[in-house]
């Protein structure tokens, strides 16, 4: 977790910082002139099984995997600032406001090896963005599954058989559940999530990612 001390350090190193390619801003901008030329939104997403529906803020590309990386490997993007573009996404399409929000979960051994549960602090953002409740340990990854682009369509849903386990049915029962990726790509993944979600009883589920690409 981020200190203040090193936010306050940060701040004052790297003054404003292209969220996109880290490029050096004048001003208090998310983005440099090139990455803001290069920004196209992507909103509502096609239908995904056992979604109701979801959208997504950024399509996959130059300034939104760079966004990602620079989170990911330096800590120079905040949640935050994501968190309050996946609002602007979610508020444009009129998704009801949630009871609960979760992340899609990490396998326990993945964010105990990177010190970090990336998924959790992005879904912690945009919970404290909501003002939701987020789950904590509702929703884990009991078994390891291959990166679902390394899989072709068959193998890809297969790979997610059994993967997501709901540990405390008595959060989810009833109730309206967003759940938050960074990156959705063909929808298998949270639809396995949601599969999960549905059968403890939920009653509706969405989804909200900062990037999507279809592959
Ligand atoms: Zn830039």
């Amino acid at each position: 977790m981020k200190t203040s001390v090193f936010e306050t350090c940060k701040d004052f190193l790297f003054p404003y910082t292209c969220m996109g390619c880290g490029a050096l801003v004048s001003q208090p901008e998310r983005f440099c002139e090139s990455c803001k030329k290069d920004l196209i939104y992507v909103g509502e997403l096609p239908p995904i099984a056992q979604i109701r529906a979801a959208a997504a803020v950024y399509p996959y590309d130059r300034v939104s995997a760079g966004i990602l990386r620079r989170k990911k490997e330096q800590g120079f993007v905040s949640e935050k600032a994501m968190a309050e573009d996946m609002e602007l996404a979610f508020h444009r399409f009129r998704f009801p406001l949630p009871d609960l929000i979760l992340p899609v979960p990490a396998h326990p051994f993945k964010t105990w090896w990177t010190q970090y549960d990336h998924g959790m602090l992005l879904a912690q953002a945009v919970a404290e963005q909501f003002n939701v409740p987020l789950g904590v340990g509702v929703l884990g990854k009991q078994r390891f599954t291959r990166p679902q682009h390394t899989l072709d369509r068959k193998k890809r849903s297969r790979n997610l058989v059994g993967a997501f386990a709901v540990h405390r049915p008595d959060q989810v029962r009833g109730k309206m559940i967003l759940l938050v990726d960074d990156v959705i790509t063909t929808g298998h993944t949270i639809s396995a999530c949601a599969a999960e979600l549905r059968h403890s009883g939920a009653r509706e589920v969405y989804a909200l990612s900062y990037a999507y690409t279809q592959k």
